[in-house]
């Protein structure tokens, strides 16, 4: 990391340690061309990214909603709620592993599916044919919700 006195390069760690319990390591840094000491402190950024959808607008990614979307998908399969909440766990520690601050609403979308898929094939096929035809989850639950209303109207 850049020297905060000149803006050098190449600084050098003298001294590191664990602090707060072992979740930070700070570290004492010597500047190479300026020879000024400073502190770093590191933690582990666990944030859950924003997600992008198709038009180019941001949104908070919205558990509630996923859990809705999966809810909606299982109806009537099989499945246990404590499958499901696993599943909603998996795709919270996927965005959260990206390491990005912004994710494509497509690849959410993508994930879903892995996880619906290993929880039950009949609802994955069902659902994945109608999802890979829209843009994000929003347009896919638009229309999971007019199927339901309309489940003979096949055209749109
Ligand atoms: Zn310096």
């Amino acid at each position: 990391m850049h020297c905060p006195f000149c803006s050098a390069e190449d600084t050098k760690v003298i001294d590191s340690r664990l602090v707060a319990e072992g979740d930070q390591i700070r570290r004492r840094r010597e500047c190479l061309s300026c020879h000024e000491r400073f502190t770093t402190y590191e933690v582990a950024e666990l944030v859950m990214p924003r997600i992008i959808k198709q038009d180019g607008t941001r949104e908070p990614f919205d558990e509630g909603k996923l859990r809705a979307g999966l809810q909606r998908a299982l109806e009537k399969r099989p499945v246990s709620v404590e499958s499901i909440e696993t599943a909603i766990n998996q795709i919270k520690h996927f965005l959260q592993a990206t390491g990005e601050r912004e994710v494509k609403s497509m690849t959410l979308g993508e994930k879903v599916m892995d996880e619906l898929r290993k929880l039950d094939e009949v609802a994955y096929v069902r659902f994945a044919s109608v999802y890979r035809r829209f843009k994000d989850l929003n347009e896919f639950r638009q229309e999971i919700d007019r199927l339901e209303r309309h489940p003979d109207d096949t055209t749109s």
